[in-house]
């Protein structure tokens, strides 16, 4: 579904994202987790076009869907707008159609009642809902999130969280950047410890939150 091979990238010379090759296979859910400055946010870029990667190969089927920290919607776009203005636009699909899945996907969010509403008038929580369905309404093949709770009070990122738990059970195939160590170990099938922009370790779960990786225990001590 989504293959990085042999991926870097530099900024002033400085080596943010150094050799790294990633799979994601159709119905998996990759968590990416490390430090502050190890690269995640660099590597998610590249994989979504937002940044260039100096080398390396990108493969990936289908659509792709990206959801932010702080939510990046635009502020003078209704919610409904916010979601179907890329279908339309972009994707060049039937506005009927595009409206009528945009309402699903509000309904789904739990936000049927907010279509005509402007991110100001929202809560973080429900912005980030209208994020994620903006994302879904480009019926995407993967979705990409980078931080996506961690501009949001605790209620608020477990109603998000659980928004993300559900497309997992939905066998939604989603690469996630998170600082949510129980939410990876719970939802993750596998899981890349970054550090200094390579790959310090990966395995399922159970085998990275295991591991004696120096880095790795250091990186858990500090969290908790
Ligand atoms: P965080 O957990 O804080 O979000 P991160 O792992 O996502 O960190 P990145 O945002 O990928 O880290 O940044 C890695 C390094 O690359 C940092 O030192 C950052 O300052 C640098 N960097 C990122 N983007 C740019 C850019 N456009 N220009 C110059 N330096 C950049
Ligand atoms: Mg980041």
């Amino acid at each position: 579904m989504l293959e990085m091979k042999h991926i870097k990238k530099s900024f002033d010379g400085f080596g943010v994202v150094e050799d790294i090759s990633l799979t994601v296979e159709e119905g998996e859910v990759l968590a990416i987790i490390g430090p502050s400055g190890s690269g995640k946010s660099t590597l998610l870029r590249c994989a979504t076009n937002l940044e260039t990667p100096d080398a390396g190969e990108i493969h990936y089927e289908g659509e792709y869907g990206l959801v932010f920290q702080n939510f990046n919607l635009f502020p003078h776009f209704s919610v409904l707008k916010n979601i179907t203005d890329a279908p339309i636009k972009v994707q060049k699909r039937n506005k009927d159609e595009v409206y009528k899945e945009a309402r699903v996907l509000l309904e789904k969010m739990g936000l049927a009642d907010k279509e005509n509403a402007y991110p100001y008038q929202l809560s973080g929580g429900q912005q980030q809902r209208v994020s994620i369905a903006r994302a879904l309404a480009m019926n995407p093949k993967i979705l990409f999130f980078d931080e996506p709770t961690s501009a949001l009070d605790p209620e608020l990122t477990g109603e998000i969280l659980k928004v993300i738990k559900d497309l997992a059970a939905e066998h939604m195939t989603m690469v996630i950047v998170t600082h949510e160590m129980n939410f990876a170990r719970n939802v993750a099938d596998q899981i890349i410890f970054m550090d200094k922009g390579v790959i310090a370790e990966q395995g399922t779960p159970e085998e990275v939150f295991s591991s004696d990786n120096t880095r790795m225990r250091e990186f858990l001590g500090k969290l908790s």
